[in-house]
């Protein structure tokens, strides 16, 4: 066992603090990574308050993780010592069911094992990455290309593809028109994505604050979604429209934007649930659907597509003991875009 500094939530309500956490002994098929930067998802937010059912605690959050291999088991072909690698919101899944078997193992039969808030296969709660260190089997390591900063690349791991897999899957490309609803972690990953895959890419926002950076980042346009002219002028126009909002938003007033055959697809994982008029889809032929991060074999994908299309991250970098005010930030929407925890300041 090793035991190493961590930063972990003892309550939904009390705010992290510092601890440390074991991490097992690194077995044939295990990489142990030394953490470098670790990027601060909304999802860490909603879990370890409770918003999405109670949390066990303590629990060290964390699971957009960048770093470098310091040691390998026996066994381990796929990474060596010293290389760049990420780990993303899952450490394991059960490798034999048909969705594991098609690269799909976010949507394991048995339930993938999360980088934190899961029990892994020896039986012990895993924490996740704001932390000094981490164990995890080699399947589940990615390898980040040489490109990209580590600071950049770690939202990428789950921010990137999380945005990547459904606009990859709904065929984002030249001649699309694609709306991203909400600019924070995710949406201007989002933006940044469907923008090199070609798309026309509108950013729909609460307002015009982040225009300038909305369009820098690769969007063609950005209306304000407080202004309820936005929804006349954009009605019936787009294939795509990707939801990254955290709370629960109008979802009939969004299906309106979208043209005959258009999806609407959530990523935003809000604790209440949505309601939708039938009339809304039976309208236009629409779709409304979710998405789930994406497979290991997709991630490393969008890893590389990211370095060939020089994208990463826009980050905050900040030290541990800011942690709890980043939180308040991101819940005030005053995020720009990641906030990334150093993680030598932990040690
Ligand atoms: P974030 O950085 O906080 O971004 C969310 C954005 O939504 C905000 O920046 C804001 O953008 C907009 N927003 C927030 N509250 C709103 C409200 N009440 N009404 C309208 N818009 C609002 O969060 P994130 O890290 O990108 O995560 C977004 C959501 O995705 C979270 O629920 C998270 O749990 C979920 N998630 C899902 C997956 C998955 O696999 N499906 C993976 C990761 C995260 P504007 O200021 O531009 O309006
Ligand atoms: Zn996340």
């Amino acid at each position: 066992m090793l035991t190493v500094n961590a930063y972990a939530a003892t309550s939904a309500t009390e705010p992290l603090a510092p601890t440390t956490i074991e991490r097992r002994d690194v077995g044939p098929h295990d990489v142990l990574i030394e953490i470098k930067y670790t990027g601060i998802c909304h999802s860490d937010i909603h879990h370890v308050r409770g918003e999405w059912g109670p949390a066990d605690y303590p629990v060290a959050p964390g699971h957009e993780i960048a770093g470098i291999v310091v040691e390998v088991g026996s066994e381990v072909t796929k990474h060596a010592v010293g290389d760049r690698v990420g780990v993303g919101c899952m450490v394991d899944s059960c490798g034999e069911c048909v969705n594991c078997r098609k690269g799909e193992e976010q949507y394991c039969l048995a339930g993938n094992t999360g980088t934190y808030g899961s029990v892994d296969a020896d039986g012990n709660p895993t924490q996740g990455g704001y932390s000094t260190h981490i164990v995890v089997t080699e399947d589940f390591v990615l390898k980040i290309p040489q490109g990209i900063e580590l600071d950049a690349a770690a939202p990428l791991l789950c921010a990137g593809i999380t945005t990547y897999s459904p606009l990859s899957h709904w065929g984002a490309g030249p001649g699309k028109k694609v709306a991203v609803v909400g600019l924070g972690g995710l949406g201007h990953m989002a933006v940044k994505l469907a923008h090199a895959m070609g798309a026309e890419v509108t950013v729909l926002s609460q307002s015009l604050k982040k225009q300038d950076d909305g369009l820098r980042l690769g969007a063609d346009h950005y209306y304000a979604t407080s202004d309820p002219e936005t929804f006349d002028k954009l009605a019936g126009s787009f294939d795509l429209i990707v939801n990254t909002v955290s709370a629960k938003i109008d979802l009939d007033a969004y299906l309106s934007l979208l043209a005959v055959d258009g999806a609407l697809v959530n990523v935003g994982a809000p604790p209440e649930p949505l309601s939708v008029n039938a009339f809304s889809l039976i309208g236009g032929r629409r779709s409304f659907a979710g998405s789930l991060i994406g497979g290991i074999r997709e991630t490393q994908e969008m890893l590389d597509f990211c370095a060939e299309h020089h994208l990463g991250a826009e980050i905050e970098v900040i030290p541990a003991d800011k942690i709890n005010e980043a939180y308040e930030r991101v819940l005030a929407s005053d995020v720009r875009y990641r906030f990334v925890i150093d993680i030598s300041t932990l040690s």
